[in-house]
């Protein structure tokens, strides 16, 4: 019998890692399409949020997945102002619910982890896509994920790269387009040809959880 797929406990720590290293290296670009269309300071609350996390994480290291995340969110919110505080933080408070306890993960839970996720940022932002938000970019990635693994029959990290690749154009459909929902709202027409910064993020977040997959 085939052995089943596992994400352990490593792989996590490995991701939340890669994030503060993501914070910092991708500050300033994250920050320049904020300035375009915002207030100039996602790439500075994400450096903020993850600063926090790096301070703490050598002490997570001995909690469950479930609780590791629940500390990375709960510092996300409480350290970040601004509207990716409570998104984000909301995001990784919610991933690890679906694992209570474990120490190690299937596919199967992974996919849960990831919807769970996302629905609480949906839930938050009463965003959809379409509204030139980090919703475009993983709305699509996880419904991608699912049926790149359950329909399609993909190996796992087969199926996280489709869903990477489907959030990344996810992020490209936020330039042309004009904002529904957050601070871009408010430019109408003048958000066209600029692409939303959250999505951004979203995307980079999204390829660190595939590059470190086994
Ligand atoms: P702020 O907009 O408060 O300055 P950030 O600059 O850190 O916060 O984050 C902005 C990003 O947050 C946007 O690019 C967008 O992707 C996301 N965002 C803002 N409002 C919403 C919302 N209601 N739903 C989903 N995402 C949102
Ligand atoms: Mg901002």
């Amino acid at each position: 019998m085939m052995s089943e797929y596992i994400l352990n406990k490593d792989y996590f720590i490995k991701v939340i890692e890669d994030l503060a290293v993501l914070a910092e290296e991708k500050k300033d670009y994250f920050s320049e399409l904020d300035s375009a269309i915002g207030d100039g300071d996602h790439g500075m609350n994400l450096s903020i949020g993850f600063r926090e996390v790096t301070k703490n994480l050598d002490s997570w290291k001995a909690e469950d997945i479930s609780t590791l995340f629940k500390n990375v969110g709960t510092a996300l919110l409480d350290k970040v102002g601004g509207a990716s505080g409570p998104l984000y933080g909301g995001f990784f408070m919610k991933f690890g619910l679906p694992v209570k306890g474990k120490e190690e993960v299937t596919f199967d839970e992974f996919i849960e982890m990831m919807e769970t996720g996302v629905a609480i940022i949906e839930k938050r932002g009463k965003a959809k896509v379409g509204d030139k938000t980090m919703v475009d970019t993983l709305r699509p990635a996880v419904d991608a994920l699912k049926a790149a693994y359950v329909d399609e029959k993909l190996e796992p990290k087969e199926a996280m790269k489709k869903a990477a690749a489907v959030g990344s154009a996810g992020s490209d459909s936020t330039i042309p387009i004009i904002a529904k929902k957050g601070r871009a709202m408010r430019l109408g027409e003048r958000a066209i040809g600029h692409r939303d910064p959250g999505s951004a993020s979203s995307t980079a977040i999204l390829a660190i959880f595939y590059n470190n997959m086994p």
